[in-house]
C-alpha cells in the first residue's frame, strides 16, 4: 500500500514548525515517530498534502522534573521512557503502559507526544494521562496553552487541538512516594491494540484508600477517566466489595464497538475485569 502524493517538510524550529502548519492550513499534519500516521496514510483513511516533520525541532525530547510535575517532551519515544531512571522512581506505570504498546521496532519510534495526540482511543497512553490528571502544553499561532488531558478528547480522532497547534511537553504531577499503581491490558496477542485496558494509581494510609484514580483504554469513542469507579475506592479497605463496586462503575460509562476485538458486552465485561485486576495489583505495590 502507498499514500498519497504529499510535500515533505523539515522545520529546525518550533516558530517555523507552527509557521508552517498556519499557512498549510487544514491539509498539513505533524509527523512524529509515523508509527500511526503513516499506516493511516497507506491505506488512504488520511491524505495529508503537507507532512511537517518534528524531528528537526530541538527542545522537543527529554524527562525531567520541575518542583512536583514530571514534564516529558512531546518527541520523547517510548523506547526512551522505558529507560528513563527518573520515571522509574516518580513514575513506574509510564514504564509498565509503554512495554506492553505494539512492539519494540515500534516503541523506538513512536513518541508519546504521538501518542497522545493522535486522538485514537486504542492508544494505551492517552487513558493513563487521564489517569494522572496530565497537562499538555500546546504551541501554536495565537502563543501557548495548557489544557488538561481530561479536557483534550472530543471523539474518535478528534480532539481540542488547533490544526496549527504543536504538542510540546506533557506535564504530570508526580504521585506519592509510596503510592500503588497497575496497568492492565488485555490483547489478542502481543503487539496488538487492547481489548481493553485500564491504569489505576492509589495511596493507602493506615489501611484504607485515601486516594484514587482510574483510567480506561479503547472501551469508547474516547479515553475514560472513571471518576465514580475511583471514588468507591476511596475510604475503603480495598476489600472485595469495594473492588467488585468500583468494576461495576468502570463498566457502566463504557460503550465499546463490537468488533473484531470482540462483542461490545464482553469488552465491557473486560474493562470491568482489567480494572479488578489493575486494583488489586495497585493494592499489592502501595506501601500502606
Ligand atoms: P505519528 O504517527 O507521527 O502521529 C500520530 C498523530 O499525532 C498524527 O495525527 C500527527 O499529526 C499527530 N502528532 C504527532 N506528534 C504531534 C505533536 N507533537 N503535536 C501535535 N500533533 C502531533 N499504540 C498504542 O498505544 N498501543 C498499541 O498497542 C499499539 N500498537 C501498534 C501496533 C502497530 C503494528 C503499529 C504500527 C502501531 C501501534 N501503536 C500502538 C501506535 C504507536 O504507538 C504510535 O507510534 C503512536 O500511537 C503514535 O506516535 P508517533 O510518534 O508514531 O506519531
Amino acid at each position: 500500500m502507498i499514500p498519497g502524493v504529499f510535500e515533505y517538510h523539515r522545520p529546525s524550529s518550533l516558530q517555523e514548525a507552527v509557521a508552517l502548519l498556519a499557512q498549510l492550513g487544514e491539509e498539513a499534519r505533524p509527523l512524529a515517530g509515523g508509527h500511526s500516521l503513516i499506516p493511516v496514510m497507506k491505506t488512504r483513511l488520511s491524505t495529508p498534502e503537507h507532512l511537517v516533520d518534528l524531528a528537526g525541532v530541538s527542545g522537543l525530547k527529554g524527562v525531567r522534573q520541575e518542583r512536583e510535575q514530571i514534564v516529558i517532551g512531546a518527541m520523547t519515544t517510548q523506547y526512551e521512557i522505558i529507560g528513563s531512571p527518573l520515571l522509574a522512581e516518580k513514575l513506574p506505570i509510564l514504564r509498565e503502559a509503554s512495554l506492553v504498546i505494539a512492539d519494540p521496532q515500534i516503541r523506538y519510534l513512536g513518541t508519546l507526544g504521538g501518542n497522545v495526540a493522535n486522538g485514537d482511543p486504542g492508544n494505551d497512553m492517552p487513558a493513563l494521562m487521564l489517569c494522572l490528571d496530565a497537562e499538555y502544553e500546546l504551541v501554536g499561532r495565537d502563543g501557548q496553552r495548557r489544557l488538561r488531558a481530561r479536557d483534550f478528547y472530543l471523539g474518535a480522532y478528534d480532539t481540542a487541538r488547533q490544526n496549527h497547534e504543536i504538542l510540546t511537553e506533557i506535564r504530570i504531577p508526580s504521585p506519592p512516594a509510596g503510592h500503588g499503581y497497575a496497568y492492565e491490558k488485555l490483547k489478542r496477542k502481543i503487539g496488538d491494540y487492547a481489548v481493553a485496558a485500564a491504569a489505576v494509581v492509589l495511596t493507602i494510609a493506615n489501611g484504607k484508600c485515601v486516594a484514587a484514580s482510574i483510567g480506561l483504554t479503547n472501551v469508547a469513542d474516547t479515553p475514560l477517566w472513571a471518576e465514580a469507579a475511583a471514588q468507591a475506592l476511596i475510604g475503603a479497605g480495598l476489600d472485595r466489595a469495594a473492588i467488585a463496586n468500583a468494576a461495576t462503575a468502570a463498566e457502566a460509562i463504557t460503550d465499546p464497538a463490537s468488533d473484531g476485538r470482540g462483542p461490545a458486552e464482553y469488552r465491557r465485561k473486560m474493562a470491568g475485569m482489567m480494572v479488578r485486576r489493575a486494583i488489586e495489583r495497585a493494592k499489592s505495590r502501595a506501601q500502606a
